[in-house]
């Protein structure tokens, strides 16, 4: 494709009919540097769109004049980084060209919930011309998908306040903060800095790398410690608080994942830095019904996310197994928890990079798939000493997050603070077609459609309506109703809002 520069708003509308693809667009000010290369090859590497990178410093974004008259401006070599690291085309519009004085441009404000605190106390108007010129840019370039940097988060989250409220059909893509070989987030307005205001940010975009560290061992952060540590060095500090990530709010100690977020200033030079601060790694919760396709998409989650995967009816199944096959009377308290005090549930990979379940040592993984065990298992499911020795077990697997678990009470119970939960469900038609086209599922290709159904149906009640932990979608749970989507849909839509409610920065490992 020939690589093009467009400089008028008309000819955007020219180029868009004629590339016949979609748009991976990045929105830039220009003096390019390493953040916006990572950018640039993002979109490159996502998919097999059309890159289109803007070059545009917005006067309505800058609170400070002389901050804009002093904005670096290196045009020449800005087109020559987006050219060689993936561009197809670059959109360099005059500030008359993106508002023209004549036009009903729509001036917006953003969300106040979102740009009140942090660099909204200071920067007024800011994210207002932020939105205002992300708006008009979406509205002439109509991108698939706005790729933007997670250095500005707090942008970040009312750009994408400013898609959800609008309605816009776009979605957000973000990469982590790019560093410096020092520690200091890559930023155009680094080139400003005298060697002496360099290392003021040096110490303090280190002493926020250290409280994340700190934060791994300990789980608890002082920001008064920081605050004096950083004052210490003269470091004038604009604001330095401890937030949760999406809502900007005061962070509550249930929160596993918060932001640590501040903004100094170093001679007429202002800066931002954050890090997020994590108890463990993140962790997707999968609840849902029978043969509402748990199984298949949680495992293409857990390949596609690198996460682990972690599937608790195996464990109930394979316990059923164990009980059934060794005759022992579970209705007896005291022989079940004999039984609980000595048995081991282990999943290990195999060759085929599938997981098999052992249970004392013995590879279950086709037996407790038979219809003897499904129609076994919601029985021995609803006991509660069952549940508390297998929640528990389930508990120390995830400990330290970078998982995904599927089961029934995985939101609502074993892991209540998961970062995203999921209830899949589908009709019981669906399910049941799924189920006898399921070749895991031997003993469901045995028996007729309208009998399965009934049997699913019935394993759907017991798990629904049992006294502990039945099957109920967590309130924060984001339902999914899977019928007439294939199952790469559902796992898309599920990677982008995992990507969407979790930063990329903590998903790094
Ligand atoms: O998901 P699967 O069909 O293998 O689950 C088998 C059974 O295990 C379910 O019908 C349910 O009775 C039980 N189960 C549960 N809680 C979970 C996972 C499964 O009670 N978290």
């Amino acid at each position: 494709m020939k690589k093009v520069i467009i400089r008028k708003t008309e000819e955007i509308e020219n180029w868009r009919r004629n590339i016949n693809s979609k748009i991976n667009f990045i929105p830039t000010m220009g003096n390019l540097h390493n953040g916006h290369i990572k950018l640039i090859s993002a979109a490159k590497n996502d998919n097999s769109n059309v890159n289109l990178v803007s070059i545009f410093v917005n006067p309505l974004q800058f609170d400070n004049k002389l901050d804009l008259v002093n904005y670096p401006r290196t045009i020449d070599n800005d087109i020559k980084i987006s050219f060689t690291n993936g561009a197809d085309a670059i959109f360099i519009p005059s500030a008359e060209d993106i508002y023209p004085p004549n036009n009903n441009i729509e001036f917006l404000k953003a969300s106040i919930a979102l740009s009140s605190n942090l660099c909204g106390l200071s920067r007024s108007g800011h994210f207002d011309g932020v939105c205002t010129v992300i708006y008009r840019l979406l509205d002439l370039i109509k991108p698939k998908n706005l790729y933007l940097g997670e250095k500005d988060w707090q942008q970040l989250l009312i750009l994408k306040n400013l898609i959800l409220t609008k309605k816009l059909n776009v979605s957000v893509k973000s990469i982590p903060t790019q560093r410096d070989f020092d520690g200091i987030p890559l930023s155009s307005r680094n080139v400003h800095l005298s060697k002496n205001e360099r290392k003021l940010i040096r110490f303090f975009s280190n002493e926020l790398l250290e409280a994340k560290k700190k934060f791994q061992q300990e789980k608890k952060i002082s920001v008064k410690t920081i605050i004096k540590k950083l004052t210490a060095e003269k470091i004038s500090i604009e604001y330095l608080e401890h937030l949760h990530p999406n809502t900007l709010q005061k962070a509550r100690t249930e929160d596993n994942i918060s932001l640590l977020a501040g903004a100094i200033r170093c001679g007429e030079t202002r800066l931002i830095d954050h890090v997020f601060l994590m108890k463990r790694r993140p962790i997707i919760a999968i609840d849902g019904p029978a043969g509402s396709g748990k199984s298949t998409v949680t495992k293409l989650i857990a390949k596609k996310l690198k996460l682990l995967y972690l599937d608790t009816g195996a464990m109930y199944r394979a316990l059923s197994w164990l009980l059934i096959k060794e005759k022992i009377d579970y209705k007896t308290e005291k022989k079940l928890q004999n039984i609980l005090k000595n048995v081991s549930i282990v999943f290990k990979s195999n060759e085929n990079s599938h997981q098999d379940v052992f249970i004392n040592n013995y590879c279950v993984t086709e037996e407790i798939r038979s219809q003897e065990i499904s129609s076994i298992v919601s029985k021995i499911s609803s006991i509660k000493e069952v549940r508390k020795f297998l929640v528990e077990e389930q508990r120390k697997i995830g400990k330290s997050g970078d998982l995904v678990a599927e089961g029934r009470d995985i939101g609502t119970t074993v892991f209540p603070n998961a970062e995203l939960k999921i209830f899949l469900t589908a009709s019981i038609d669906e399910r049941a077609k799924r189920r006898k086209s399921d070749k895991q599922s031997k003993d469901s290709q045995e028996i007729d459609f309208n009998t399965l159904k009934e049997l699913i149906k019935k394993r759907d009640y017991e798990d629904s309506n049992r006294e502990i932990s039945p099957l109920i979608k967590a309130n924060d749970a984001i339902e999914i109703i899977t019928d007439g989507y294939s199952i790469n849909e559902v796992v898309d839509k599920i990677i982008d809002l995992y990507n969407d409610k979790i930063p990329k920065e903590t998903q790094i490992k």
